[in-house]
């Protein structure tokens, strides 16, 4: 009885009713849409401080800057070839499948074009010139660059006074955790929720329309997840992908939930640490660090989205083109942030590149969030693997 209640399987009923709820009584679920924000608040409101104190204790823990190079330069390396794999796994489904190709359709406008990203204004992003305004402004990737350098300074000062640093983020740190764990036991409502709130808004006919592009993005993505990254856990990391992903579903509940990988974060560093036996330095900067550059989810669809666009508009990406696509769906991966809706900003980067217009976007606008929250739950659980795999080179 205990089993059935837990929030885990709470959480999964959550999802179906919230699935029939938006469908059978839309209004209802447009009305308690403050559920669903609150739930997302609390988590937002975790994730600054939570970074900050996670990475700062993990890598004060590892105890020295080569160490913190050692993990840094196994951790790029290992997302660079789950990034590789996931996009040929996405361009090798959407030539299979060849969606758009039956119907050219044409583009409307229905999303203004966002502003370009190159690779040098992609760089300097990553860079705080005011950390105050990066934590206030909840910049990831900048906060990350400032924890790097402040806790490898405090790797060089006097012992004591490191010791006292060490203590105070620890103590943020478990802090933060308890609240997490608090907050983990409304997810049931906050996914009723939100899920609620998205199939009332967008409908599911919508999936329907467009079925052969969203049975691309999902068979793909089904693939990467249940085949290519559980591979890569029993043969790099040494481990059971089935029982580990049971111990930490919750969080990829949540990311399907949330369509953020960010938000996800307190969930992810959590479970990973209490239930997934991922160790604090592993799991306080792998997970932090991947849940902004490690989507394997987004890389993946930003390759059949684009290819779905090509096709759709009759236009034949050959295989040099496709290099090209695999090359930026890569990086566009790397740059999206962890929100909602990331990965088609950062589309348009993709379709200036191919020379496809930007207003094209409109095509696939209107089922980006529910394909939004299918990459998110493999963004994170792509993050959850990297983070038991690489807690054997700690
Ligand atoms: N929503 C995704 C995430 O947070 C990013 C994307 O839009 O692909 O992981």
């Amino acid at each position: 009885m205990k089993r059935l209640l837990s929030t885990e399987t709470l959480t999964i009923l959550a999802i179906l009713l919230g699935i029939l709820a938006g469908t059978v009584f839309p209004d209802f679920m447009l009305g308690v849409k403050w559920i669903g924000d609150l739930f997302l608040m609390l988590l937002k409101m975790l994730i600054i401080p939570l970074v900050f104190a996670s990475v700062f204790v993990a890598i004060v823990s590892l105890g020295s800057g080569e160490a913190l190079k050692n993990l840094g330069l196994k951790a790029f390396g290992y997302y660079f070839l789950t990034t590789a794999l996931a996009v040929t796994t996405g361009l090798v489904i959407v030539n299979l499948i060849e969606p758009g190709t039956a119907h050219h359709l044409a583009g409307s406008a229905a999303i203004t074009p966002p502003k370009e990203h190159t690779f040098a204004s992609l760089l300097l992003s990553f860079v705080p010139s005011n950390i105050f305004t990066s934590l206030s402004q909840g910049k990831i990737v900048q906060i990350l660059v400032f924890v790097i350098f402040f806790a490898v300074a405090v790797l060089h000062i006097e012992p004591t006074k490191r010791e006292t640093l060490q203590l105070f983020f620890e103590a943020v740190n478990d802090a933060m955790g308890t609240i997490a764990a608090w907050i983990i036991k409304l997810t049931p409502l906050g996914v009723f929720s939100l899920i609620g709130y998205v199939v009332a808004k967008e409908g599911l006919q919508t999936l329907w329309d467009l079925k052969d592009y969203v049975l691309a993005v999902t068979l793909a993505l089904a693939i990467h997840a249940v085949f290519i990254l559980p591979l890569l856990a029993a043969w790099i990391g040494r481990f059971n992908p089935l029982e580990y992903f049971t111990k930490v579903r919750e969080a990829v509940l949540i990311a399907f939930s949330t369509a953020s990988s960010s938000a996800t974060l307190p969930v992810s560093i959590e479970v990973a640490g209490e239930k997934g036996g991922v160790r604090r330095e592993s799991a306080g900067f792998i997970l932090p660090l991947g849940a902004t550059v490690n989507m394997d989810g987004t890389a993946l669809y930003e390759a059949i989205a684009v290819m779905f666009i090509a096709n759709s508009y009759g236009v034949d990406l050959g295989f040099s083109q496709q290099i090209v696509i695999f090359l930026t769906a890569t990086f566009a991966s790397v740059g999206a942030a962890g929100i909602p809706g990331a990965g088609l900003v950062m589309m348009t980067m993709i379709l200036s590149t191919v020379g496809l217009p930007l207003e094209a976007i409109g095509l696939i606008a209107a089922v980006d969030r529910i394909l939004d929250m299918f990459r998110t739950s493999i963004n994170v659980w792509g993050d959850l693997l990297a983070a038991k795999i690489l807690n054997r080179f700690v």
